[in-house]
């Protein structure tokens, strides 16, 4: 049968104009779906039942869709399309991820194979599966779904999300297909052993005017250099320590920006119960009083091979090592909502001790005892409020700030009643 023929055939069975029925059947058919999926999903858009079918998946609005009610069919705007490769029983396959959104709410989806749409695009999709992730229901849609644009776009409240453009404090694991603007602050390559043996990756920092978050670059692109201001398409997010990480796939694009992107200086400052009841942050600053400085402290000696902490001469991988010297300071710091351990590194802790490594060991070699530098730290430090700006990591072992800035807190404490009473009345 020719396209004319079906046309006048679903025309006259719905009761509508041919040429309408005509140019969406065209729509769908050059998106490859087959012309008896392409006519069930005319007819579902001119309000017909859809015969042929049994149980034929059900219209539904985004919000009313719940796991295990069945497949569906929505009339969605495509928010994201995130590109990326996994491994699916043991074959390499490229997937797309992202959001739809309708008037009534935004869902995640995965789609198995290309389907030709692009963020912006409002399409039919037909029998999509439904599962259930992290507690909210996403679609499949895989070989037994269609896909048919729209010609008319569909309004939903979120078009502002459309292409996913963010901004780094917005970002949160699980985001697929995000554009972003950033300058890039770090960058280091590193070898890894990956899916097909050893490759290189690039990781580090980006910023703009929002935050800063790590990043890693599995695809290594040589326009990714310390200062750059880049613009990324269809990168993607996941959380590593707690923390929302950057990730350009072999499907992002770099493209290298004319202006160069503001970035933020100041890291948002929280409580230590806040901080650490978000599972951990990148860059943020607390403020508390040293309780006491941990053991490990002062003088220590690191593993040659892996830099661990060196107890007794023995490395917990290694055994027995000539261990490196080294300095640290591991302080519990309280403000009253919670505890964190900071942990400062050499020239930190050169400046809390207040004299150079080999001044430490000069020290201890005198007093025959390595705890006099530490002893040292713990009367400088505890009893005193510190603002420590670093990166929080939390684990079964408790919360770690790993700390780039450590300062005496300079508050004046009636300043601080002040502001803590008009942020009350506020
Ligand atoms: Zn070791």
């Amino acid at each position: 049968m020719e396209l004319d023929q079906h046309a006048e055939e679903l025309a006259s069975a719905l009761g509508v104009d041919k040429e309408e029925v005509k140019s969406d059947l065209q729509n769908l058919l050059q998106y490859s779906v087959p012309i008896d999926e392409a006519k069930q999903s005319v007819r579902r858009k001119h309000g017909g039942s859809s015969s042929g079918g049994s149980a034929a998946p059900s219209s539904k609005q985004i919000a009313d869709i719940e796991p295990g009610g069945g497949n569906v069919s929505v009339t969605v705007r495509v928010l994201t399309v995130g590109t990326r490769s996994i491994v699916y029983q043991g074959e390499e396959q490229t997937i797309r991820e992202g959001q739809l959104a309708d008037e009534s709410g935004v869902i995640s989806y995965t789609a198995w194979q290309d389907f030709g749409f692009s963020p912006g695009d409002s399409v039919t999709i037909g029998n999509a599966g439904v599962r259930e992730w992290d507690g909210n229901p996403e679609l499949n849609i895989g070989s037994a779904s269609t896909v048919g644009i729209e010609s008319d776009p569909v309004e939903t409240p979120y078009d502002d999300q459309i292409g996913g453009e963010s901004d780094l404090i917005d970002l949160a694991a699980g985001d697929r297909g995000r554009a972003v603007e950033v300058r890039v602050l770090e960058v280091e390559s590193r070898t890894i052993s990956g899916r097909n043996g050893e490759t290189t990756i690039l990781s580090g920092v980006l910023a703009d005017e929002t935050g800063r978050l790590p990043f890693t670059d599995w695809a290594p692109r040589p326009d990714l250099e310390e200062g750059a201001s880049l613009r990324f398409e269809d990168v993607y997010v996941r959380e590593f320590r707690g923390v929302p990480q950057v990730n350009l796939s072999e499907f992002s694009t770099v493209e290298v920006l004319d202006t160069a992107v503001e970035v933020t200086d100041s890291a948002p400052r929280l409580k230590i119960g806040e901080a650490v009841g978000a599972g951990g942050m990148f860059d943020v600053e607390v403020l508390g009083n040293v309780l006491e400085v941990r053991d490990g402290s002062g003088l220590i000696e690191r593993c040659p091979d892996c830099s661990r902490v060196v107890q007794n001469g023995q490395c917990r991988q290694h055994g027995a090592v000539d261990g490196d010297d080294d300095m640290r300071v591991k302080a519990i710091l309280d403000d009253g909502t919670g505890t964190v351990t900071a942990i400062l590194d050499r020239d930190l802790t050169e400046e809390i001790y207040g004299g150079t490594m080999a001044d430490a060991m000069e020290a201890a070699r005198e007093a025959m005892d390595k705890e006099v530098v530490a002893d040292a730290i713990a009367d400088t430090l505890v009893g005193h409020e510190y603002r420590v700006r670093g990166n929080l990591s939390v684990d079964e072992y408790g919360a770690n700030l790993e700390a780039d800035e450590f300062e005496e807190s300079t508050d004046d404490p009636a300043d601080r009643a002040t502001a803590v009473l008009t942020e009350v009345e506020a």
